[in-house]
């Protein structure tokens, strides 16, 4: 599998193209868009062609992780005349959307998804997890060739660590914060997400998500002093290879 960074600012975007929430994951034919941040959908096309895509998973309803999917549907509608391409997401995610588009038409065909659920799109095995995070919000497991991507998506420190078992290959998690200014436990401090992937005995962590006025370097050094080795931080357009 590879994955790409689309954007991976937490809750607003940064200054200098810091796009929110999106990640571009490819695996054999298939090519999946993971969370539709603002500003993610731009980077997307710098990596791959939005015609070509399998699928798309929207974890939760915050605007951060999937106002850009009316960008797609614009040009699936408009420009691609496409229609039905798929979209997973949890209870509520497609009417609260609806207010921004308007009325969907056909454009996507939606499929509702929450804690346990499992799903194949092309050459990708997804579990779905519910976490601890206040709106409908589920972590997903994408699995390809042997090899397994865990996404956190945005979740508090209740979400429960053993919801895809042990020994993920890369652990994506989010690190909202720094252990000592935590602001609203429904997201992770770099600490917690470090000690979270220790605990689940992830080969590799990537910390993504971090409030944009932290200094990452402390991030990555709190996070890494968890883990108990050295994390990945996340960049726009990071592409890496799981
Ligand atoms: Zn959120």
């Amino acid at each position: 599998m590879e994955l790409t960074v689309l954007g991976c600012s937490g809750s607003y975007g940064a200054p200098a193209g810091g796009a929110c929430s999106g990640y571009l994951v490819r695996a054999g034919e298939t090519l999946l868009w993971l969370d539709c941040g603002n500003g993610s959908f731009a980077n997307l096309q710098q990596h791959a062609d939005p015609a070509e895509l399998t699928a798309v998973v929207i974890t939760h309803g915050h605007p951060d992780h999937c106002v850009d999917i009316y960008g797609l549907h614009v040009l699936n509608k408009y420009g691609l005349e496409r229609d039905c391409l798929p979209v997973f997401a949890p209870a509520g995610v497609e009417k609260q959307l609806e207010g921004l588009v308007g009325e969907w038409t056909d454009t996507f065909d939606w499929m509702v998804v929450g804690d346990g659920d499992r799903a194949t799109i092309g050459d990708v095995a997804l579990r779905f997890s519910r976490t601890d995070h206040p709106p409908p919000t589920v972590a997903v497991e994408l699995a390809h060739g042997g090899k397994r991507l865990v996404y956190t998506s945005d979740t508090g420190p209740g979400w429960s660590r053993e919801a895809f078992g042990p020994g993920a290959d890369l652990l994506l998690s989010e690190a909202t914060y720094q252990h000592d200014d935590i602001r609203a436990p429904i997201h992770l401090s770099a600490r917690q997400a470090g000690e979270m992937a220790a605990a689940a005995r992830a080969r590799h962590l990537m910390l993504t998500h971090l409030w944009p006025t932290l200094d990452p370097v402390a991030s990555v050094e709190e996070g890494s002093e968890a883990f108990g080795r050295p994390v990945v931080l996340a960049a726009p357009h990071l592409v890496t290879h799981v």
